[in-house]
């Protein structure tokens, strides 16, 4: 194990290109020098006007606007100055716990690009777009298979999208038989979206507490359920990344009472092809295809949330479906009268679901089991490698993600922040932190399968040399990040106040 040269410096030795000395350097808009051009016009090929003609003066400025004038080469660089700024996947590791930040591979790119995919039109009429449709009748069959069952709707465009359309589905089939009942249950573990969503389909939420393995305890769920809950919403594997191995028993236990089980899909990179969630007496299912089937995601932008459904809910699947004819054409079904209706304008997003199938395709069923076996190899290796230097809340086996706590380290005044923060310093985007809500002070480590050995050494190395500086130097890791080109910054204030506009 090679002990990585930041130990002993204070200062920028950080391995990767932290883009430090730039921060300095002016911002684009104090570059500005009168009379730069960054573009050169035609020259004139239509008859001259007169201003006066063209827009009366009252609707004039009296003084020309103080626009900033630049030319091509400080465009340029700003912007690739800004680039060198982000931290992404396509630079280093990316453990950011249950985000599923894997390698986006290029192949996903290019089919995306595809005149034929990139460039139609939603209102386009069938016969243009059969390759489209055929597209979505196919990435349909695909999770239909992978799910374990009947129906999946693709319209949903995040995760938490897809919560609120299984919910929604749910909630039609309950009042169809009577009752639309009151409650849904949630683990104490859960992902935020999961109460939100449940909430705003109409729904008070009931907190399970978790029991010492941090999973779902039988008896407490049979405690509260009765006629009054309409489902349970459950990750599998949970938040720690342990699966909940009584799920069958779960599912037996809401469908004596008539209630349905909702499963958070977030994490399926952790079973993918190995288990199907049909197979589970999971109802209601959503998978965040920009999570398991390497679509970007980063920032918040597009995703897809497809939901599955069991036979019970298939009526209630949003409009319009996606049907294939007996002579193979394809065509869009609105002929479902108990459906939810629509969730979304159109199909989805549809260049997302456009890599995903790439994703899927290109992997095939054995590559895709191969996807889940790795990722969890992969993130219990980084558990073995660290148990010895960071505190497990949890020490139930888990899959691919491991979740340590700030325990050790707090007995030196340093705090999962100032961990996350120090890791920068080494050039690693920071784990998740403070989630899940159940373990105090969390880091939630995700690598993903995309990762070779050297990177999860690289990354362990920094984590085991933090810990060793919080007992030794704790005030260095207390004051981290040194090398980035912003130190802590009031994350309340950049929400609540952002400063959108460049003012001189
Ligand atoms: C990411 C995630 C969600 C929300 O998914 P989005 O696609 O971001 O809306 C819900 N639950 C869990 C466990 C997640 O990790």
């Amino acid at each position: 194990m090679t002990t990585p040269s930041i130990t002993n410096s204070d200062e920028a030795t950080t391995q990767r290109d932290v883009a430090q000395k730039s921060s300095t350097e002016p911002l684009i808009f104090e570059r500005s020098k009168r009379g730069r051009r960054g573009y050169q016009l035609p020259p004139l090929d239509v008859p001259e006007q007169s201003l006066d003609e063209l827009l009366p003066a009252s609707l004039r400025r009296d003084e020309i606007a103080d626009e900033v004038e630049v030319s091509e080469v400080d465009v340029i660089r700003h912007f690739t100055r800004l680039s060198k700024l982000n931290v992404s996947i396509d630079a280093g590791l990316y453990p950011l716990g249950s985000c599923t930040m894997k390698h986006n591979p290029r192949i996903n790119e290019e089919i995306a690009r595809t005149p034929g995919f990139a460039l139609s039109h939603p209102l386009q009429p069938e016969h243009q777009v059969q390759g489209n449709l055929e597209l979505l009748w196919t990435i349909e069959q695909t999770l239909k298979e992978i799910f374990g069952m009947p129906r999946v709707t693709l319209q949903p465009v995040a995760g938490a999208h897809g919560e609120l359309t299984g919910i929604l589905m749910v909630h039609k089939a309950l009042a169809k038989s009577g009752n639309a009942r009151k409650y849904i249950l949630i683990p104490d573990s859960a992902h935020g979206t999961n109460p939100a969503s449940a909430a705003f389909a109409g729904y008070e939420i009931r907190e399970l507490k978790s029991n010492s393995r941090g999973t779902v305890e039988l008896s407490t769920l049979e405690a509260a359920v009765n006629e009054d809950v309409a489902a349970l919403m459950v990750t599998v594997p949970n938040t720690l990344g342990v699966f909940e191995s009584e799920i069958r028993a779960m599912a037996d236990i809401l469908h004596a009472k008539g209630a349905y089980l909702y499963c958070d899909g977030a994490n399926l990179n952790s079973f993918v092809g190995i288990a199907r969630p049909g197979d589970m007496g999971i109802d209601v299912i959503h998978s965040n295809l920009h999570k398991t089937f390497s679509t970007p995601h980063g920032g918040g932008g597009p995703g897809a949330g497809p939901v599955g459904v069991s036979a019970k809910l298939v009526d209630f699947v949003p409009t319009p479906t996606v049907e294939r004819r007996e002579d193979g054409t394809f065509y869009l079904d609105f002929n479902h009268p108990d459906s939810i209706g629509r969730m979304r304008a159109f199909h989805g997003n549809f260049n997302v679901l456009v890599r995903a199938l790439t994703y899927m395709r290109s992997m095939g069923p054995t590559g895709m089991r191969r996807i889940a076996q790795l990722a969890v190899l992969n993130a219990n290796y980084i558990r073995a490698r660290l148990r010895n230097h960071y505190h497990l809340p949890y020490d139930a086996p888990t899959l691919h993600e491991v979740v340590f706590s700030d325990k050790l380290q707090t007995a030196h005044d340093v705090h999962t922040l100032d961990i996350a923060k120090r890791l920068m310093d080494y050039g690693f985007h920071p784990p998740t932190i403070y989630f899940p809500l159940i373990v105090s002070g969390a880091l939630m480590i995700e690598p993903t399968e995309s990762e070779p050995r050297e990177e999860l050494d690289a990354f362990c190395e920094a984590m085991i040399a933090i810990a060793r500086e919080s007992e030794e130097r704790p005030e260095l890791v207390r004051s981290a990040p040194h090398t980035t080109p912003v130190r802590r910054l009031d994350e309340a204030r950049a929400a609540r106040q952002p400063i959108l506009r460049w003012k001189r």
